[in-house]
């Protein structure tokens, strides 16, 4: 290996991104002492994140899967002390979460300091389809206009978006996208007219949440291969 930035590294070792590493950087310690991301870690530097040294190379990736509440925020810290995913992080250690769910939204999080599963997660490129149900004040009809809409694609700020899927269900609406970009279900709800009222996600790829509310869970490595 060869010298790198610390940021760079982190990436390359453990899949944080940049919104990562700024939460955790705290825990970083290189040589003993606190670096900043621009930063170079030389091979033979000795790396510990939250007290624990990181060996490269012999790494034995280590993926969870989370069912995160609604009311905490998808960081590993917060300046502002609002209820983030600390208080979970003893069982993951310096593993990460793949994306966020946004503080009101319930469901699935993967977990992982695999930093290739990350990338195949989050670019869109790789289409590993979601699947969110959104909870409607009442039932929907089996010809919606709005369910068509999001079938058909809308245009968000951010450019166009559509659900690959859709499914009616007693409680609400189930769809599929394969793209995450920043509230893009309730974005696309509200330009379709669909009053969502609760967001949760069930599903990512061919895995579905399979945990209880809080709970967590160790992938094994077939698992962890289903996903993408
Ligand atoms: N889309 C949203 O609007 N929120 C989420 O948390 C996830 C997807």
């Amino acid at each position: 290996t060869l010298p790198r930035r610390l940021d760079k590294f982190l990436k390359d070792e453990l899949g944080w991104t940049r919104p990562v590493t700024h939460e955790r950087l705290h825990e970083v310690r290189v040589n003993g002492q606190s670096l900043k991301p621009c930063d170079i870690v030389l091979p033979t530097d000795e790396v510990e994140i939250a007290g624990e040294s990181l060996e490269i190379g012999s790494r034995d990736f280590k993926t969870y899967v989370f069912h995160k509440p609604t009311g905490i925020i998808t960081a590993h810290s917060d300046p502002h002390g609002r209820a983030c995913l600390d208080q979970y992080s003893q069982t993951w250690g310096h593993a990460c979460a793949v994306g966020r769910l946004d503080k009101d939204t319930s469901g699935l999080l993967i977990i992982t300091d695999d930093g290739d599963l990350t990338f195949a997660l989050m670019y869109p490129e790789f289409e590993v389809r979601k699947r969110y149900v959104i909870g409607l004040p009442e039932p929907l009809e089996r010809d919606d206009s709005r369910v068509r809409k999001l079938l058909d694609g809308l245009d968000l700020q951010d450019g166009p978006a559509r659900a690959l899927r859709a499914e009616l269900r007693p409680e609400g609406l189930a769809i599929e996208i394969d793209e995450g970009r920043n509230r893009q279900v309730r974005r696309m709800c509200k330009v379709a007219g669909l009053p969502l009222q609760t967001l949760h996600r069930e599903a990512i790829g061919s895995f579905e949440l399979d945990v209880e509310v809080e709970q967590f869970r160790e992938l094994s490595e077939d698992e962890t291969d289903e996903l993408w």
